[in-house]
């Protein structure tokens, strides 16, 4: 009892030192003590890419119709977060916004929040046309949004997410996520973060949700690497390696280059997750950081 409430207190005190709350739980303003190890944790992580690796950096917001035929809405409902706006003559915005209840008159765009960086990806790949023989690995990163129902230490509703995505033949994908469930411990390792690896399920919607969840496990489709964040009987993935088979080539025509459905995985670090990880590890003074920390995050 008293281990457990020491390690809040010390969450809390690292999230105010860090992070600054807004009214609303799990958005937070970050101080610039932060954010200069998610910028050097962002350049550490472009070191690692290939040199044919594309770059691509989307805004927080994705195309609601790509999101929908993704499957999204489908498995993770409970976290879709969408853009609604006023709409009408200024007469009519003008009455509404005079309104206490001016919420209800809002409606959809045709804009979503993205909740995962690696979605634009595969309908832009796709209208190429076919995969070039080597497969193709894209460097994504965009502002994510989950409407998460807690906001424990580590658990934000607006996080930054890196990854590289890999599309290609099954044996190029099954490479990559090999490759790089290796190099994600390594990175952990060069910045000093206790670590494991697991498997993994995505926390899918409803009683059918937890069948899709059985059976991502089952086929081992996702693992995560976890650092004892929170507490060590309830670690936090800051990473995860998936492999996604060939749904995205069911939605979208992405066909390698001899008409095969391509297959799709992608890397995902959680930044704003292995930043609070970094401090709490190494503390709040970046200057006791070890050497070789500090070197690889350029601080
Ligand atoms: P996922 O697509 O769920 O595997 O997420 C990829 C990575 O994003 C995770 O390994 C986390 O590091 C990070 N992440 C996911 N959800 C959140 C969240 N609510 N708050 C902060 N980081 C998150
Ligand atoms: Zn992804």
């Amino acid at each position: 009892m008293l281990l457990s409430q020491t390690s809040e207190n010390d969450a809390d005190s690292l999230m105010r030192a860090l992070l600054v709350p807004s009214p609303v739980g799990g958005v937070y303003a970050r101080t610039g003590l932060f954010e200069r190890v998610v910028e050097g944790l962002a350049f550490f992580i472009s070191r690692l890419r290939d040199p044919e690796t594309e770059v691509l950096r989307f805004p927080p917001v994705m195309s609601r119709t790509e999101l929908e035929r993704s499957g999204y809405l489908h498995s993770f409902p409970h976290l879709l977060g969408g853009v609604s706006c006023l709409k009408g003559s200024e007469a009519t915005i003008r009455a509404v916004v005079e309104q206490p209840d001016w919420v209800e008159e809002l409606s959809a765009t045709e804009l979503v929040l993205s909740p995962a960086a690696c979605y634009p990806v595969y309908p832009l790949v796709a209208s190429r046309g076919p995969l070039p023989a080597s497969g193709v690995v894209v460097d994504v990163a965009s502002d994510c949004f989950r409407h998460e129902s807690t906001c424990e230490i580590g658990r934000f509703q607006s996080f930054r997410m890196r990854e590289f995505v890999c599309l290609g033949t099954p044996d190029q994908v099954l490479d990559f996520r090999s490759r790089w469930l290796l190099l994600g411990q390594r990175v952990a390792k060069q910045l000093g973060l206790d670590h494991r690896i697991a498997p993994a399920s995505d926390p899918f919607f409803g009683r059918a949700g937890r069948l899709a969840a059985m059976s991502q496990l089952e086929q081992s489709l996702k693992f995560e690497l976890l650092i004892a964040l929170r507490s060590e009987e309830e670690p936090t993935a800051c990473m995860s390696f998936n492999c996604h088979r060939d749904h995205f080539s069911t939605v979208w025509p992405l066909r390698t280059g001899n008409g095969d459905k391509a297959h799709t995985g992608c890397v995902a670090f959680g930044m704003d997750r292995l930043v609070l990880a970094l401090f709490k590890t190494h503390g709040l003074d970046l200057a006791k950081w070890p050497a070789g920390v500090r070197e690889h995050l350029s601080i």
